[in-house]
Parts: C-alpha cells; structure tokens; sequence
C-alpha cells in the first residue's frame, strides 16, 4: 500500500527539537519527503540520519528565523529540494514569560519575529505555489494559552492568537486554491524546550485539566499529521486543541 503522503514534500520549522521533530518523524513515516529546519546543524542531521536509517526521505536546511533573511532564504533552499513544496507546517517557536514592564523591546521583537513574521513571510514565499498547482496543506502550531487571559503570558499568547487569525485569513485567502490551512494549539507537552524550563514547571500547566498529564510530542505529530492527509479534506480554518483539556477548562 502506499503511504498516504507519498510524493509530497513537507517543510517543518523547528524539527530539530521537540514536536517539530516528532511531527517531521510522523510524515516521513507517511511517505513525505522532510525538510528539517533549525539553526542547530548537529540536531538536524541526527534527525536526518534516523528518517533515512529507518528508510524515510529527509533533508537539513539551517535557518536562523529570527532574521527575515533566514525565512526567505529557508523558502528557496526548501523548495529547490524537490522542486516542490506541498506541506508547510509552521512549528518553530519560543516561549517565555514574564511580566509586561518587564520585557525589553528586544525580546518583543524576538518572539514576534519567530511566533509570527517568520510564518508570515514562509506563507507568503509558499503558498501561491501551492495554490498554482491546486494543493497544499499548511498547519500552524499555536497553543491553548491563547484562549486565557495569564498574567505572565501576554506577550507570548498574543504572538501565537496572531497566528490563529491569520490561519483563518490563509484558509480564506487560499483555500478557494485548493489550500487547507489549519491550526493545532499544542497544551502543555514534554520537549527539549519546555524540560529547560526547569522541574516541575511544565507540569505546573496540567492542574485542573482533565488529562491531569503532560503531553507527548507524539501526541500532537498525529493531530498534523491528520490535518495535511486527505482525510481532513473538508477541514479548512480549524483550530485542533491537542492539549488534554487545558483550553476547555
Ligand atoms: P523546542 O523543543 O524548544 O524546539 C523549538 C524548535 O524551534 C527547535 O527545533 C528550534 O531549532 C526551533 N527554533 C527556535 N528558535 C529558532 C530560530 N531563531 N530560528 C529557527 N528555528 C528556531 O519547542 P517545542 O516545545 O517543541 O515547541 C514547538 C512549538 O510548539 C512552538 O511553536 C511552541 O510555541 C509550541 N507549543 C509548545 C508547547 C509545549 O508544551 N511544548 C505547548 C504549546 C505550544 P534550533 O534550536 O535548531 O534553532
């Protein structure tokens, strides 16, 4: 049988780390041809090495995304590698938190580069080719803390509700071309970014929830994986929480 994605290729931002890295495990296990991204080249290669020993169809492309430069020349560089780009999952993120007189300008800056204008311009450089050949999925991770008002998390919360509007904005703009765009809002899920976060602190964000349990990268690879197959063919726009109930309560 052949693997439902067969024939596509996917570019996942931050697929060196995280979900990012397990999401890009789950389409290269469907048959898409991955474009890992990242700026850690040690990282990307060893994700590279483990889709190909395990038979899959993976490239490395290092990007710094906090420069607009780096979200162009990522747009080029990936689409030159098959000629094609028919997945755009739009992981790469930073989280921080703090107080609003807190943050530096520099840090504004930072998030809102990443979380939002790299997406952005990734969008803008991919998917009018998508809608030239009629195709295309795109996904962008956001988050459940969009949806509650957290006093240490506004800066970051709104970087990642910019990006659900703009899902609907895209789903609008290019679906009537043949491009699903979506969102999945990740809740709290075990990663290389949020174990840095220091013990206990990721497990902090399940109180109450009524999974009353982290999440694992895996957990939310198959929620993207679903919504670029064609079995998600009618969903344009959407928001999947994956995230154990954090959101709903
Ligand atoms: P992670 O383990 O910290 O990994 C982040 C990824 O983003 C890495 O691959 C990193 O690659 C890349 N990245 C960071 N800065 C970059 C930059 N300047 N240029 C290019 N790539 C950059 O993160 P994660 O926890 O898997 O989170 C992934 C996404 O899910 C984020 O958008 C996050 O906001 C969202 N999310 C996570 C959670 C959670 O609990 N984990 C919950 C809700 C939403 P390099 O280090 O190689 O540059």
């Amino acid at each position: 049988m052949t693997a439902r994605l067969t024939g596509s290729t996917a570019l996942i931002t931050g697929s060196t780390s995280g979900i990012g890295r397990a999401t890009a495990d789950a389409l290269a296990g469907l048959g898409a041809h991955v474009i890992i991204s990242g700026r850690d080249k040690a990282r990307g290669e060893a994700a590279v090495a483990q889709i190909r020993a395990v038979g899959g169809k993976a490239d490395f492309i290092a990007a710094d995304l906090l420069l607009s430069s780096g979200a162009r020349s990522l747009a080029e560089q990936a689409a030159a590698v098959t000629g094609r780009i028919d997945i755009l999952i739009n992981n790469a993120g930073i989280y921080s938190f703090g107080s609003t007189a807190e943050v530096t300008e520099e840090a504004f800056d930072r998030m809102y580069n990443i979380n939002v204008k790299a997406p952005y311009l990734l969008v803008g450089a991919l998917a009018p080719h998508m809608a030239d050949r009629g195709s295309g999925a795109i996904v962008n991770i956001s988050t459940g803390i969009t949806v509650k008002g957290n006093a240490l998390a506004g800066l970051y919360g709104s970087s990642k509700a910019a990006i659900n509007l703009l899902t609907k904005s895209w789903a609008a703009e290019y679906g009537p071309r043949g491009v699903r765009v979506n969102t999945v809002s990740p809740g709290p899920t075990y990663t290389p970014g949020t174990q840095a976060m220091g013990e206990g602190a990721i497990e902090s964000f399940t109180v109450g929830t009524p999974a009353e349990r982290v999440g694992q990268p895996h957990e939310i690879a198959s929620a993207v994986a679903f919504l670029v197959s064609d079995e998600a063919s009618f969903v344009h726009g959407a928001n999947l929480a994956v995230d154990g109930g954090f959101a709903a309560v």
